[in-house]
């Protein structure tokens, strides 16, 4: 998702999947010289994507009922979970072509094809666009997403043009990459996302609106298994879910969270801390207490997701103090520091620091609002 209205912080970055690919171990990019005769060469030698050849779903399978799928890392995860009246896909994708692509795998992975609703966490455009490749399915999502995304296809003139510069950008990268190694196979499969995108977009593809909508929680249910929807109140976005699965022990957290930062929601955001509080510490503490955790672009597992809303709470109550002693952010952060050690964070401790003072700051802000003017 972006929004064109502010600045764009790490959670629309990250959203529109502009960190670096990860390089796995053995991944070697090519010294300079090497790299531009390297470049000339697979420059010339690379396959038109217009096909989309690369583009490649992974699957990750969590149990016999529930599955994990991108096409690339940095990509929305889709969470497909099988009940006996039928399946559940979560998050289908930012391309028709891409969610075509996971809705068939997920028909060949369970053998079966009776897909029974979509459902989006939120409104980004990298969770919901994937919605065409479900026409034929009830899509459901908070009651604030549908405005959203009907402002993001109002926007569209504004978004293309940064499509194509960044996925440019990633072409040229491309080049420097070594053939067949795991991060030139990722970032191909990324390119080809984008480009379906691009170019179904360019073509009046639209995603379709959710058909079905709810203000507080929704259970859907699947025979052997149900899927809770809880609003989290404002976070993110206007209308993040969060989708938490008993039977299988499996909570969906959207993205609230990351693996790979820190920041919860945008500058300026109405946030609603103390509900994110409750709706986290009825899951967590509970006697259903998750063990899978999926963020919407990795996961987190639970160990991090507690140390996390541990965070939350620490910072929102520094920042109450803070507010009644009308002080500012720099004294929320000297009261509440930067975590050194979350579970489940892979993030550099520059970046963490900024992460971490936007929060502190977007908190700040919040409870400034409620706060009594100081004497
Ligand atoms: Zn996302």
């Amino acid at each position: 998702m972006f929004q064109t209205t502010q600045p764009v912080p790490t959670t629309a970055r990250r959203a529109q999947e502009s960190r670096p690919v990860t390089r796995a171990p053995g991944d070697t990019t090519l010294p300079p010289m090497r790299r531009m005769v390297f470049a000339l060469c697979v420059g010339l030698a690379l396959p038109a994507l217009g096909s989309d050849p690369k583009m490649t779903v992974r699957v990750e399978r969590l149990s016999e009922r529930v599955l994990v799928l991108h096409t690339h890392e940095t990509a929305a995860r889709t969470v497909a979970i099988a009940g006996r009246n039928g399946v559940l896909v979560v998050d289908p994708g930012m391309a028709r072509e891409q969610a075509r692509r996971i809705r068939e795998r997920i028909e060949r992975e369970f053998g079966r094809k009776d897909i029974r609703s979509v459902v989006n966490t939120h409104h980004h455009f990298d969770h919901t666009l994937g919605n065409s490749a479900f026409e034929d399915v009830p899509i459901v999502a908070h009651e604030n997403c549908a405005p959203k995304m009907r402002s993001f296809v109002a926007g569209l003139d504004r978004f293309l043009p940064r499509r194509r510069e960044r996925t440019a950008r990633d072409e040229a990268r491309l080049r420097t990459l070594a053939v067949g190694s795991a991060a030139y196979g990722d970032l191909s499969s990324r390119i080809a996302v984008n480009r379906a995108m691009i170019a179904e977009l360019e073509t009046g593809v639209r995603p379709p609106l959710p058909t079905r909508t709810f203000d507080d929680r929704l259970t859907l249910e699947l025979g052997t298994v149900h899927a809770h929807l809880i609003w989290y109140g404002h976070a993110h976005t206007a209308g993040d879910i969060l989708v938490h699965v008993p039977e299988e022990k499996l909570l969906i957290v959207g993205d609230l969270f990351f693996a790979d930062g820190l920041e919860f929601a945008f500058p300026n955001s109405r946030v609603d801390v103390p509900r994110w509080l409750s709706v986290l510490d009825a899951l967590l503490d509970g006697p259903e207490a998750p063990r899978h955790i999926v963020a919407g672009h990795g996961g987190i597992g639970l160990d991090g997701l507690r140390a996390r809303r541990d965070g939350i709470r620490a910072l929102w109550e520094g920042a109450q103090v803070i507010a009644k002693r009308g002080a500012d952010v720099d004294a929320l952060l000297e009261l509440c520091p930067t975590p050194r050690d979350l579970p489940g964070l892979e993030l550099d401790d520059a970046t963490k620091e900024r992460e971490h003072r936007a929060n502190a700051s977007l908190f700040l802000a919040a409870a400034q609002k409620d706060a009594p003017a100081p004497q």
